[in-house]
This record gives C-alpha cells, sequence and structure tokens, in this order.
C-alpha cells in the first residue's frame, strides 16, 4: 500500500478515548509501508479532548486537527474531514474505540482489490439490543430494500473510501449514514467485509432511540434524491394523474347520472371524493413542475454533473 492515506475521525467528548485511540493506530499503520495522516475533528468537545489532541500533535506532525466553535454533529464533522484530507484513501471511524484500528489493513486490501468504497460490517456488535441492535437491523433492512446498495451494516463508521469518491459527495443533515447509498449514484463499487467491534469502555453515546425516527426521515430523503431529484415530475405526476383520472371519471359519472337519469347530486358522498382527487391530482402535478424548476436550478447553480464519469480516452 504505496498510496497516502486519511484516517477522518470525528470527535465529541471523548477526552478518555483519545490516546489509546491513537496508539492503536499508530501501531497498526507503523508498517514503514504505510503513509498517512489522521485528521481529528473535535465537534465542539466540552471536555479536554482538545488539549490532548494538541498534545499528540506536538510530537507527530501526521496528527492534525479541526476544531469545531460547537456541537455541529457527526455528519458535519465528517464532511470537514473530508474536506480537509490529503490521501488517496479516507479511512472514516468513531473516535469511542467501538471501532478496531486493526481492522484497516482488511478495508485496505479490499480497496486494493478494485472496489472504491469499504464498509465495515460490525457482525458482533457490542451494543444495547433493545435501543440499538433491533433498531438497527430493521433500519438495515429498509435501506437496504429501499436504496440499491445492499448492505448487513449502515451504521458502521468504519469505512475506507476513495478520495474521487470522498471528494464528490456532499452531506447534509444526518445522512453519514447514507454515505455508501449516495455514493452508489456515482456508480462505485461497494464492499462489505466484518469488523470487530468493541464494547464502549470510557465516555458516553451520543445518541438515543429517537435516532430511529431520524433516520427513517432521512431514508425518504435519501430515497428521493437517489430516484427522482432528476425527474420529480415523475415522482409527483404520477399518482397526481392517476388520482385526478380517477376523480375525473367519477365526475363524468356523476355529470351523466344527474343531466341524462335525472338523479340529484346533492346527498351524494362520492361527490366529495371527485372534487378532492381532482384538486389532488392538479396539486400533485403542479408539485411536480414546481419541482422540476427547482431542479433546473439546482443543478445548473451549483453546476452539478448530472452524471459522474470514471475515465477518459482520446478527451482532455
Ligand atoms: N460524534 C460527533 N458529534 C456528535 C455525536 C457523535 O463527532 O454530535 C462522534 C463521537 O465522538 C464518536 C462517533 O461520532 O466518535 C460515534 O458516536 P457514538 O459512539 O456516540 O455513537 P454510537 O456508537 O453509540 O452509535
Ligand atoms: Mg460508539
Amino acid at each position: 500500500m504505496n498510496e497516502k492515506l486519511s484516517i477522518v475521525i470525528p470527535v465529541f467528548d471523548e477526552a478518555e478515548n483519545i490516546e489509546r485511540l491513537y496508539s492503536e493506530i499508530t501501531q497498526t499503520l507503523s508498517d514503514p509501508g504505510y503513509e498517512y495522516e489522521i485528521v481529528f475533528v473535535d465537534d465542539g468537545s466540552r471536555d479536554k479532548g482538545l488539549q490532548k489532541l494538541l498534545a499528540l500533535r506536538e510530537s507527530d506532525d501526521r496528527v492534525k486537527i479541526i476544531s469545531f466553535r460547537k456541537n455541529f454533529g457527526q455528519t458535519a464533522a465528517l464532511s470537514a474531514g473530508f474536506d480537509c484530507a490529503q490521501g488517496e484513501i479516507v479511512v472514516t471511524m468513531d473516535a469511542d474505540l467501538q471501532n478496531d484500528p486493526a481492522d484497516i489493513p482488511i478495508l485496505l486490501g479490499k480497496i486494493e482489490e478494485g472496489y472504491d468504497l469499504v464498509s465495515g460490517w460490525r457482525y458482533d456488535r457490542q451494543d444495547k439490543w433493545l435501543s440499538r441492535r433491533l433498531p438497527s437491523v430493521l433500519a438495515n433492512k429498509l435501506i437496504s430494500w429501499a436504496t440499491d446498495v445492499k448492505l448487513n451494516d449502515y451504521g458502521c463508521t468504519l469505512k475506507a473510501i476513495k478520495r474521487e469518491v470522498v471528494k464528490n459527495i456532499t452531506l447534509y443533515g444526518e445522512l453519514h449514514r447514507f454515505i455508501p447509498a449516495i455514493a452508489s449514484w456515482m456508480g462505485v463499487r461497494i464492499a462489505e467485509v466484518k469488523v470487530n467491534h468493541r464494547p464502549r469502555v470510557a465516555g458516553q453515546s451520543k445518541y438515543g432511540i429517537s435516532r430511529a425516527f431520524r433516520v427513517l426521515l432521512d431514508l425518504v430523503t435519501v430515497k428521493f434524491l437517489l430516484s427522482y431529484s432528476g425527474r420529480p415530475i415523475q415522482f409527483f405526476g404520477i399518482p397526481g394523474l392517476i388520482s385526478g383520472l380517477l376523480g375525473g371519471a367519477l365526475a363524468v359519472y356523476l355529470t351523466i347520472q344527474r343531466v341524462f337519469m335525472g338523479i340529484p347530486l346533492g346527498d351524494r358522498p362520492i361527490l366529495l371524493l371527485a372534487v378532492l382527487l381532482i384538486l389532488i391530482g392538479v396539486q400533485f402535478v403542479v408539485f411536480g413542475l414546481l419541482g422540476e424548476l427547482q431542479t433546473r436550478t439546482y443543478y445548473e447553480s451549483l453546476d452539478k454533473p448530472i452524471y459522474f464519469i470514471k475515465d477518459k480516452y482520446g478527451i482532455d
């Protein structure tokens, strides 16, 4: 392995874990074949974490530190790390020692095989069953079903990702969990490997059960962006058309009955249904059109391509 590595680690109140984490990483990567930097992103920690990081940097300038003014969240921290990472391969991991740095070479081996993104699978996860593992099993099933990327463990931060992938994804909200799904849009080759998972010994977990609901909403966003962001009219327009046509047919039927058979309209609830369906139909089609306008503004103002090129031959 002679390409440079960037280990990106979000850190929020993990002071007691930092020194051991650093020594485990440097031990694993002590083989002279590895050239690397460790980018710690201090996400507004309120403990002595930043001092500990600065102390590490005193003696090792492969330690790079980004310090946030306040707690912006794990996604923001990863994103800042991605922006600054200089390596050809970016490895992400948690700071709490639940991920095992000894697994890094396994991930890198897969990258060498030609994969663009290798994700860890905590097959023997050391977390609480009811509040963590059960929701996670359901979430993984759901995300795999909704996106085209079938993974057993979406929640594992331990990943190795090629630079060109990392530099081309923008993360918002809490979307770091969906990095493989978002990257799949570019057509990257994704592998999953079993990794070690250890119980948290120091510090506290930053998340509770409410995360399950937020993940669910994020999944809706990701699914929409992946499948329909380039063609919102398809997403809204099809249900809109179905609803409008059904409503229209009902209205015609009621009109015929009223005009030709003299059946009164006033006391028929089905009339309400017809009106409702027509209104929903019109609204959905209009949503779709607005979405199309938005999409154009989005892609054109940001100069975002609607494709992603792997190689070019004979073209500069
Ligand atoms: N983290 C962060 N900002 C936050 C929350 C968490 O940088 O707002 C970091 C945290 O320090 C750890 C990683 O993200 O390195 C994962 O957090 P945690 O271990 O609490 O999550 P869990 O393993 O319980 O899912
Ligand atoms: Mg953890």
